[in-house]
Formats: C-alpha cells, structure tokens, sequence
C-alpha cells in the first residue's frame, strides 16, 4: 500500500469541476495581480478569523516580513521566538536586519515556553514572534501579558494553523499581527505561493497593504520603502473555493488524529511511540501536522523504513534554527535549548491528510511497530 504524506491529487480530484470555472474567469478577466479575486479572499480570510481585516501577500514568509516592516523592527532591536519552527520564523526577523532572541520550547506542545519568555527581555526586546506549530496555538495569556507589559509588538506566526483556535480565539487574531501560508501543504493550500497579513487593527492592515505595493500612497507616491508582496489573482480564486471546504477537512484531521492514538495505544509498541500530548488550555488544534516522538536512536532508521516501504513521512523540524549555519554568528550552541534540540532528534511527522482512511492509518501504524521490533 501506497501512503504519501499529502494527497493533494486526491483533494483537486473532489474539487476540480468547481476550481476549473473560477481559474477560467481569472483568465477571460486577464487581471492575474490583486484586484477582485484577492478583495474578495480578503474578506472571507478576515471574516473566518475573527479580525475585521486582512490584506493578501506573496507568502507567508513575506507576511512576517512585511508585518515587521510596518513596525519599523530592524537593527539594533530583538524579537523573541522559537527555535524549533520551519526557517521563515526566523529568517524573515533576521531580514529586517534585527535579532532573533530564542526561548525554548514546552515539550508537550513544541510551543514557545512562555515561562521562559520574561527573563529574555532587554531594553532592545520590540517584538514576540509565536509560532502555533503542527496547528495548535501557543499558550497566549502569558504571552499577551508579557507582551503587553513591555510594550512588545506580537507578530502570530499561524502559517500551520489557520482556523485553530486558543480559548475560543481564532489563531492570527489575538496578537497585533497574525501571518498565514497557502503554501500548498499547509491546510489551505493554494496552486503556488500565498499568504495573508491579518489583525484587530484595520490601520495596521492598511500599512501592510502600502508595504505590500513598494509603499506606494498613491500609487507612484513612495513615504516609505516597501517591496512587491502582493497575492495573485489566481491563487485568490483557487483558495475561496477550498476555503469553503476547510473545517470539513480540519474535522477529517482531527478524526485521523484520535484515530490514530487508538490504534498506537492499542499496538506493540503503545509506550514506545510518544503520542501528541494535551495542552493544559483549551485549543482547536487543526492538524497541520501529526507528529508523534520516537526514540532518538531508532527516528532516522524508522523514517528511512517507511519511506522504503512507500509511507510518506518527514522530520518537522531536523536541526533547530539556533544550530543552524547561517546563524553561527547569534553566538548560540549546542545544549542552550534542550527541549528543542531533544524534539529535533525524536519528532516524525505521520500522513494525516483529510481523504486517508483507517486502513491507511492502520498500515502505517503495523510498519513502524514492525520497524522498531
Ligand atoms: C510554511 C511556514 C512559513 C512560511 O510560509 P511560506 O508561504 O512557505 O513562505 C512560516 N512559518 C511557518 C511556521 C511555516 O510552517
């Protein structure tokens, strides 16, 4: 059997009658650069949020970059976030010429740990970057009073998790910023690149959307430097039409998910795999991801099983970004962030794709247990 890690094929295969209409009015309407489509994307992406506005970038690497932007963040400040997290976290602070300042994990979420975020703030600290990772939201009351007792700028980085939700608030709504991807892996995936600047605060939207367009108010009028961050068309008409499919598709997660820790508990190997555990507060965790911990020492050779045995899995994420080259000059080292460096070594991420069925799941479930005999 068959499992890849994605099904997109599967997914366009349910959509494609009413996909192919909407791709055609784009090109008899030749308007391919913002415009309706994205107009319109907007308002859905806001309106499912929970924030009265929203405005459509390139990518979700370029929604933190440009949310940065809009707050003036560059050299000489630091922004706190997570090591362990997809590079764009950090990349995107490092861009805007400031620091990114890490703080290490909560091992039962892989979320930032708020408990360890106070004593990292200095005089320079202007920002906090939490990143909601496999689709699950940080614990963000504390982060919130952190944040709001210093004065820090909190940029939600919810590229895994659009639609998840902490408390009953929707992940991208509770910070100043909220950045999201439609990379197409990510739960709403487009046919390329996306992404999406949200926020509470129509103003601060209305910032990003000048950035967005190289600062230009009017246009040929520059106050400020911004760059070319803008949304397709395209891609806009594509993803309203698999938004409106999206909490069906978080709901067939959620069931492969719980579907999945039966079928561990029940197996050989029940206390060998360490299943996801349960935040202490209440989320809508959406899946993005299910990743489960193995021993150190067998990760590498059951994800090489796997895949032999054509069982799509990958390790999210392998080196944590404080061991990553290019940051050698941050100064950090191995040890500084145990908890991240230790869910580095142990996580695989498992296919938990909306159309996989029980079957599937049960295979994948029998070859690891096979695989760590
Ligand atoms: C995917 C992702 C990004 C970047 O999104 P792109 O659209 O690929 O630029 C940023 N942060 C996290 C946590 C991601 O998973």
């Amino acid at each position: 059997m068959q499992i890849p890690l994605l099904d997109l094929k599967a997914q366009y295969a349910g959509l494609r009658e009413t996909i192919r209409p909407v791709i055609d009015e784009v090109c008899d309407a030749q308007w391919f650069i913002l415009g309706p489509k994205v107009e319109t994307f907007e308002h859905e992406i806001a309106a499912y949020c929970s924030v009265p506005a929203a405005c459509g970038v390139s990518s979700g690497s370029d929604a933190l970059l440009v949310s940065l932007m809009t707050e003036g963040i560059g050299p000489g400040h630091e922004v706190i976030t997570t090591p362990f997290t997809f590079f764009a976290t950090a990349g995107s602070i490092v861009r805007v010429g400031a620091r990114p300042v890490f703080v290490d994990i909560d091992p039962v979420t892989f979320n930032l740990d708020p408990a360890r975020v106070a004593e990292q703030i200095t005089p320079r600290t202007k920002a906090l970057v939490p990143v909601h990772l496999y689709g699950q939201t940080c614990d963000m009351d504390p982060l919130l009073e952190i944040a709001a007792a210093h004065d820090l700028i909190v940029i939600e980085d919810a590229a895994q998790a659009i639609g998840a939700e902490y408390k009953g608030r929707r992940a991208g709504s509770m910070g100043h910023y909220g950045c999201f991807s439609f990379f197409p892996s990510k739960n709403l995936g487009g046919f390329g690149d996306g992404g999406m600047v949200v926020s509470r605060d129509p103003d601060k939207v209305e910032r990003v959307r000048i950035l967005r367009n190289h600062g230009a108010a009017p246009k040929y009028y520059h106050r400020v430097v911004g760059g070319n961050f803008r949304l397709d068309a395209l891609q806009a008409a594509v993803l309203s039409v698999k938004l409106a499919h999206l909490d069906q598709w978080t709901a067939a997660r959620q069931e492969n998910a719980a579907d999945y820790i039966r079928l561990f508990a029940e197996s050989p190997v029940a206390g060998v795999v360490g299943l996801p555990g349960t935040a202490a507060y209440a989320t809508r965790h959406v899946l993005n991801q299910f990743c489960v911990r193995l021993p150190a020492e067998a990760r590498d050779r059951v994800r090489d099983g796997l895949k032999a045995r054509q069982i799509g899995c990958e390790i999210y994420y392998p080196v944590p970004l404080h061991l990553q080259e290019c940051f050698a000059d941050l100064g950090y080292g191995r040890g500084d962030f145990p908890e991240a460096e230790r869910a580095a070594r142990e996580v695989l991420a498992l296919p938990v794709y909306p159309e996989m069925t029980h079957e599937q799941r049960a295979w994948v479930v029998r070859n690891i247990a096979e695989l760590l005999a």
